[in-house]
């Protein structure tokens, strides 16, 4: 239901669980975050409000990094645990993935993932888009490149949101008939489902069109549709009341 991801030099735990509270709002179930941390991803997820997650962060700490993404889930599909929260990784747990709306054609992607070895543990349909990003990456070694292979082959309405361990300092989102916002910082930038997520870091955004991939680094925020082709940007200024 709400989706943060930040790349920059502040705490990403921070930023993203900040950013999650103030999307609240919107109502959900379950909650999670992930951060790229020490060469590797470290998550958290638990069903229920924030305050479970925290409770959970509290108890098992996450490492410090500085390039993460979360969660706020209304279940679709699975019902609300803490295994069909989001992010969903792939086996080796090198990926991680969150998801608002729904992939229509999930069963038989999973039955193609399953077929070719992959184990997967939830009952979401958002598992199956870690997986394939998490093979085609291993061809392309491009987090972005591999996000625009994946939407190709996903129909119904999506907005993701990814990192890869080996893709150090590097958050990319998708969209299609689900929203997406990029706010651009100085030596930071945020995606979030909502500007209220960001909006206490930077006023300056850009609004994802129809069918784009987004790939954000701390200096740099790249768009193309998902055949590859650049994008037009459209940023603008938000100049709404942030206390509001
Ligand atoms: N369909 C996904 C699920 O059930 C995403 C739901 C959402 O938009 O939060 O996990």
């Amino acid at each position: 239901c709400g989706i943060v991801g930040y790349v920059g030099s502040q705490s990403a735990l921070d930023v993203v669980t900040a950013g999650l509270k103030r999307l609240e709002y919107r109502g959900y179930d379950s909650a999670g975050v992930a951060v790229l941390a020490d060469g590797g991803l470290a998550t958290a997820k638990r069903a229920g409000k924030l305050v479970n997650l925290d409770k959970e962060l509290a108890e098992r700490p996450l490492p410090t990094g500085t390039t993460g993404i979360g969660h706020t889930r209304w279940a679709t599909h699975g019902g609300p645990t803490d295994a069909n929260a989001h992010p969903h990784l792939d086996n080796a747990g090198r990926v991680a993935v969150v998801h608002n709306g729904i992939i229509e054609n999930f069963a038989a992607l999973r039955a193609e993932l399953a077929e070719r070895g992959h184990d997967l543990v939830s009952e979401t349909d958002t598992e199956v888009v870690a997986h394939l990003l998490a093979e085609e990456f291993s061809s392309c070694a491009d987090l972005a490149e591999a996000m625009r292979l994946v939407c190709r082959r996903l129909e119904g309405a999506f907005t993701l949101v990814a990192v890869h361990a080996d893709a150090p300092d590097v958050v990319v989102g998708a969209r299609r008939n689900s929203p997406l916002v990029v706010g651009v910082g100085q030596g930071e930038a945020f995606l979030a489902s909502d500007v209220a997520a960001f909006i206490a870091h930077t006023r300056s955004a850009i609004e994802l069109g129809q069918d784009q991939v987004v790939e954000l680094r701390r200096d740099a925020v790249t768009v193309t549709g998902f055949d590859g082709s650049p994008a037009d940007v459209r940023s603008y200024h938000v100049d709404w009341d942030a206390s509001a």
